[in-house]
């Protein structure tokens, strides 16, 4: 288990890196260009938050969980934390205190530190500092504390260096946790305080309900992963040598329902269930032209009387070729983003005009549907092969 946890790790880090190196330039260069204006005038905000630092940020905003809004940047790091906590062998319950941690102390931001903390020496000063020369989404000054759990280089946590690699940040949270006698067992509270030596440790206990709410969310995702030994990371952050132009399968699952005539109704898409809050990646490469929920509520699941695809992302692939992603429980992308083929962009769920969890996914052509099995059968995609997860 170690090994593969540290293959997982490798992987993240250098995924990490990449995206400081190449903060989606390729996909979202590419969009900016060819639609300059739209982009100007519907999502200038998100174009910025869209270069996030995040080694599995989508871009725009994320998910709401507990009620609260978390962005794609928290919710990629949220994704590490709890891929790490699987990948050790941990349960849950770990990631759940390491999530209400990170809330608390750093709303699940990776926080460089620029060392203006008046309790440091220079020297300290100069060393907290390198922080800011790695990826982050934002500064913190309190001592020498950086990433997201608020880590500090001179009381033993690590370097600089493998503080604001966030995989590190959580094996290090992680390694301290399972040294607290009774972690499973004492309030979370507790637990995270003995973990952090904070003085404000009543705080984290605050954030146990998002945090329970996030990792039921996504370990899923984690296990899978955290299965797969090749340390890939499909799930968090798609490989991204997938070819230009080509098309994936969107999600995992079986297909329960086809295209066409369905009860004297058109069915314009096709159906495909798989568990709660299985991922769903965009189909090919393309820019989000809606995410948004499209029924009278969103956050708990529908049913037949209630009309609309409740939480839905449409992406734009061009030619006049768009694809439309139903039901999710949640979305992690926003209008007027760029998205590679295999970016996640939200999770199967059961939102809107539906009965039970599973992704209703349409292709159109020049606004009109088309059966999505044989359009993706002739792009080298059969969506009634068995899929993995
Ligand atoms: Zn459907």
């Amino acid at each position: 288990m170690s090994g593969t946890a540290e293959g997982l790790a490798r992987a993240y880090a250098k995924r990490w890196l990449w995206k400081a190196a190449a903060p989606v330039a390729v996909p979202v260069f590419g969009v900016l260009t060819l639609l300059l204006i739209p982009l100007a005038v519907l999502a200038a905000p998100e174009a910025s938050t869209a270069v996030a630092s995040s080694s599995c940020s989508t871009g725009g905003t994320g998910a709401s969980v507990a009620g609260m809004e978390l962005d794609s940047v928290q919710m990629g790091h949220a994704q590490t934390i709890v891929t790490v906590a699987a990948a050790q062998g941990l349960d849950p319950y770990a990631a759940t205190v390491a999530l209400a941690t990170a809330y608390q102390e750093s709303r699940i931001r990776m926080l460089a530190n620029d060392g203006s903390s008046p309790e440091l020496t220079a020297d300290q000063a100069a060393v907290t500092a390198t922080s800011l020369t790695y990826p982050q989404d934002g500064l913190g000054s309190d001592h020498d504390s950086v990433n997201t759990f608020q880590q500090r280089w001179i009381a033993g946590w690590g370097t600089v260096a493998q503080l604001m690699d966030p995989v590190y940040a959580a094996e290090a949270f992680y390694r301290r946790l399972v040294a607290v006698p009774d972690w499973r067992a004492i309030p979370l509270t507790q637990a995270a305080q003995a973990v952090q030596v904070s003085a404000y440790g009543s705080a984290y206990a605050r954030w146990e309900p998002l945090a329970r709410e996030l990792t039921a969310m996504l370990w899923p995702t984690a296990q899978a992963t955290a299965a797969d030994g090749s340390g890939a990371a499909p799930g968090i952050c798609p490989d991204l040598p997938v070819p230009a132009g080509s098309w994936i399968r969107p999600t995992a699952g079986t297909v329960t329902s086809g295209y066409g005539s369905r009860w004297g109704a058109p069915h314009a898409g096709v159906d495909i269930a798989g568990p709660r809050n299985t991922p769903i990646y965009a189909a090919a490469d393309g820019t989000v032209v809606r995410a948004a929920c499209t029924s009278a509520y969103c956050d708990r699941d529908g049913n037949l009387s209630l009309a609309g695809y409740g939480n839905l992302v449409e992406l734009d692939h061009g030619g006049g070729v768009t694809t439309r992603y139903a039901h999710l429980s949640a979305y992690t992308v926003t209008a007027g983003q760029g998205v590679s083929a295999g970016a996640l962009i939200g999770f199967q769920g059961s939102t809107g005009n539906s009965t039970g969890v599973h992704l209703h996914f349409e292709v159109r052509t020049d606004g009109a549907s088309v059966d999505p099995v044989p359009w993706l059968a002739s792009r080298g995609v059969d969506l009634h092969a068995a899929s993995a997860g």
